[in-house]
């Protein structure tokens, strides 16, 4: 209102136009909202007036006129108390009629946004995650410069680097038949720089993988990567846990406490995942003791008797409901083979598919350990452990989704630590690195990595940890080997022979010859970071240009095919899809 009486110039898009004949309304939109431009017939030239009565949709104007406050106010507008009578309007540009109407809620589907991604952008739901991701990374960027961060950039055409996935490879031209990889990280240049002396590294970058895509998943994607020299795992955890709280005070307002910590085992335990939702209970009880020997072949045949109490949800499932819940955690997905529940009815009695095998005392201290009230519902599964941990997740997190235990604006951030080293996989008959292989094992298991038995590598402890928010995956990372020894043992036990981890890692192996630094780091999925904070799950409309869920980018049609001469350059002959 402070601006009535000024004379102002604007540009930017026609938003909609509202014509009554005598007078015209028009909502003009720029970066910084939309602002309602005045035409009338007192007060307009005629000619004005026309050239008004021209405009369509997103076209592209420039218009003069006086503020004044307006007839009737707009309060879900920030500019609503005025508008603009305009003296002169030009018009810079036209527009087709938009595929999708540029509104805060679209009628366009993803691919068509996707397309148009330019038009999808002037919509301010995606305009205002991408300025909010420019504010996350410029506070980042003033963080750990002020903690002394040096920002370097390391290379896009290298060699594979291992972090589980699979690579994007480029070919060269100068050098026919050998090929880059796009780096899945910059793991091995940033530990390469901790031996050149750098001391704390930073770097926000583009990293590549190859992997199938789900909404939280693109195949380029944003870390904001660390590297600190000379540091134990508390230096690491306590400078991001400080970087953390610092991003979301000074951009969305909010102050975080102290992380809270846990062990990777007890996470399992309570919780059945290593990225547990902590803005609610429902945490998982074990029943061995009370559940198994009682004659119910279920329960004494299987590893794991776990159950969630769900409260106050007894009375909202029927028979019928308790059956479609079953069905749920029967699908492919989640994979159970049963559910048994409890229901403790109001009057202390019990009512349970398992009523047969137990009886009302057995219930009751099903209930009692549970911390079960009248009205809860006790929903259990067994088998064995990991699994049924496993599928127990999906239980508790489904149910806190009905019961809308998700608030938003909540934030229950945590640090999971002492993930385990190596986990063993039957199939390949091999270790596989659970972060990668360049991860430490706990000071207590070093010797014991050098010096032990099948069993012990498989006990081993790393020391690695996760930054989780909400049961989302924010980042990881470890303090590294430093020691040759050390990394050929955790190569080998990789599954490489020493031929290959020369020929894949001797640079690295070879710069541990020179003067090696005790170091740790950390990477945050940058995106991730920007959707969590935001309270959404896809990472896309914090991207400017994503790609859909087959890796392609419907805007440029990318991947396409390159024509014979590139390909005959490059030396490469394309079987597959060849007319
Ligand atoms: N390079 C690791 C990753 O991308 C992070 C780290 O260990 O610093 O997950």
């Amino acid at each position: 209102m402070q601006h009535v009486g000024q004379e102002v110039t604007l540009s930017g898009w026609v938003q909609n136009v509202n014509d009554l004949g005598f007078m015209m309304f028009l909502n003009l939109r720029d970066r910084y909202g939309i602002t309602q431009l005045s035409f009338n017939e007192e007060k307009t030239p005629k000619d004005l007036f026309e050239k008004a009565r021209s405009l369509g949709r997103e076209y592209v104007i420039k218009a003069e006129g006086t503020v004044i406050e307006r007839a009737s106010k707009n309060p879900k507008l920030p500019t609503g108390d005025i508008e603009i009578l305009v003296k002169k309007l030009d018009i810079l540009n036209t527009s087709k009629v938009p595929p999708f109407t540029i509104d805060d809620d679209t009628d366009g589907g993803d691919d068509l946004r996707m397309k148009y991604r330019y038009l999808d952008i002037r919509r301010s739901p995606v305009q205002q995650s991408l300025i909010f991701r420019s504010n996350v990374a410029i506070e980042t960027r003033k963080y750990l410069a002020g903690e002394g961060f040096i920002e370097v950039e390391t290379p896009n055409l290298i060699k594979s680097t291992p972090e589980g996935a699979r690579d994007f490879v480029v070919p060269s031209r100068m050098n026919p038949g050998q090929f880059y990889a796009l780096p899945q990280s910059p793991q091995t240049f940033k530990q390469l720089l901790m031996v050149a002396g750098m001391d704390k590294y930073f770097q926000i970058v583009r990293c590549f993988r190859d992997e199938d895509l789900r909404a939280d998943r693109q195949p380029e994607f944003t870390q904001i990567d660390c590297e600190m020299a000379f540091v134990t795992r508390e230096d690491i955890l306590n400078t991001f846990e400080g970087l953390t709280k610092h991003l979301f005070k000074t951009v969305c307002g909010i102050e975080l406490s102290d992380f809270p910590r846990m062990e990777y085992d007890e996470a399992m335990r309570r919780y059945g995942s290593d990225k547990p939702d902590t803005r609610f209970g429902m945490e998982f009880c074990e029943l061995n003791d009370l559940a198994k020997g009682k004659g119910f072949g279920v329960f004494d045949n299987a590893e794991m008797v776990v159950g969630i109490c769900a409260e106050g949800q007894a009375g909202g499932y029927s028979n019928k409901d308790l059956k479609k819940l079953t069905e749920w955690m029967q699908r492919p997905q989640v994979g159970a083979k049963g559910l048994v529940w409890v229901k403790v009815n109001a009057d202390g009695t019990f009512k349970s598919t398992v009523g047969k095998f137990f009886s009302e005392e057995d219930l009751k201290a099903w209930a009692d350990k549970m911390n079960a009230k009248p009205g809860d519902l006790l929903l259990i599964l067994s088998g064995e452990t990991d699994k049924t941990r496993k599928q127990l997740n999906e239980l508790r997190l489904e149910m806190a989704r009905r019961m809308e235990l998700m608030k938003p604006g909540d934030f229950k951030p945590m640090w999971i630590v002492n993930f385990p080293l190596l986990e063993w996989d039957e199939d390949s008959g091999r270790f596989h690195a659970m972060h990668h292989p360049f991860t430490s094992p706990l000071p207590e298991d070093e010797e014991k990595m050098l010096g032990g038995d099948h069993e012990t590598m498989k006990r081993l402890k790393a020391n690695a940890y996760d930054l989780v928010i909400n049961g989302v995956e924010i980042g990881g990372g470890s303090i590294r080997i430093h020691d040759r020894m050390l990394q050929e043992k955790n190569f080998k036990l990789l599954g490489f022979t020493e031929e290959e981890a020369e020929a894949q890692f001797g640079f690295l192996l070879g710069a541990f010859d020179y003067g090696a630094p005790p170091h740790g780091g950390i990477a945050f999925g940058f995106d991730r970071l920007c959707a969590v904070m935001r309270g959404q799950t896809s990472i896309r409309d914090f991207i400017a240009f994503p790609k859909n869920n087959m890796g392609r980018d419907m805007m440029i049609d990318a991947p396409s095919r390159i024509d014979e001469g590139q390909l005959e350059e490059l030396g490469l002959e394309v079987k597959v899809g060849k007319e």
